[in-house]
């Protein structure tokens, strides 16, 4: 669909299944279950939701999913199905990975950054997007490569440190930023150190892409968030400044992980759907 003078397609990928105690804290499961039924495995269906833009005759490519670095224990361990990938994806939209010229991922976090690199048919890592700048925060950066004890297992570091081996393909980035006209990066914390929000503007429109700040609809509650949030109390005050401008001036927002339709905007509190979007 056409946001002013910006092309966006949305693109679904890697359909997986996440642990319900992960995704809602501590919201009371009798609560959650009611929109995002449990299985016996108290898993619930998840996505990853990659955003491609063309805007100023640039290739943006926002979130990159979990790529094809996967090991079988992990693949198992979160039931991921239908391994298409951003490339196969792009490829269906006529752009090479060559094209992209501005990549960013909210955080590093293996279901966001899996993507960023990828397995030859040799078996040697390599930049999936050879000839673009990728955006990081300098904080999400530093994390990632030494993270706490609680957070080892959601980096996997040949997700993106080949990124700053021998070539300069990252761009580190201090808070918010304004990387291309129109493409603001908005530094939210929270859920990781460095976590970002990716805003695209076209005069008086926009489309926000929110990373895990909203997982899933039910995450469109102030207080619902996952387990997995480092900082909570960040996550509600960024969650509650994003939902007053999106409804407000009636941003197209992008949930990170929701598998049926993830684009919608706010309408007096409600979450109405945007169709259009997803191809
Ligand atoms: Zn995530």
């Amino acid at each position: 669909m056409r946001l002013g003078d910006i092309e966006l397609h949305l693109l679904v990928t890697d359909h997986w299944k996440a642990d319900g105690g992960l995704m809602f804290g501590v919201v009371p499961k009798i609560l959650w279950e009611k929109q995002k039924p449990a299985d016996r495995n108290n898993m619930v269906d998840a996505s990853c939701v990659c955003l491609i833009a063309r805007m100023n005759g640039r290739v943006i490519v926002c979130e990159t999913g979990i790529g094809n670095k996967i090991s079988e224990k992990r693949a198992q361990q979160f039931a991921i199905r239908e391994p298409e990938d951003l490339l196969h994806a792009l490829q269906r939209l006529g752009i090479r990975p060559e094209e992209v010229d501005a990549v960013v991922t909210t955080h590093l976090h293996w279901d966001h950054a899996g993507g960023l690199t990828r397995r030859n048919q040799l078996g040697a890592l390599q930049v999936t997007f050879p000839k673009a700048r990728h955006f990081i925060q300098r904080s999400e950066w530093d994390f990632a490569v030494h993270p706490d004890v609680r957070s080892k297992s959601s980096y996997l570091i040949d997700d993106f440190t080949p990124l700053a081996d021998g070539h300069d393909a990252v761009e580190f980035l201090t808070g918010d930023a304004e990387i291309l006209p129109g493409v603001h990066l908005r530094h939210v914390g929270g859920h990781t150190p460095g976590s970002q929000v990716l805003i695209l503007r076209s005069g008086e429109l926009a489309c926000a892409v929110t990373g895990d700040l909203v997982c899933q609809t039910p995450h469109l509650r102030v207080p619902w968030n996952m387990s997995a949030d480092l900082e909570p109390l960040r996550v509600f005050e960024q969650k509650a400044r994003l939902f007053d401008e999106a409804e407000k001036h009636r941003w197209l927002l992008v949930l990170s992980h929701e598998p049926d339709l993830p684009a919608g905007y706010l309408e007096e509190g409600r979450w109405i759907a945007e169709p259009r979007l997803t191809t």
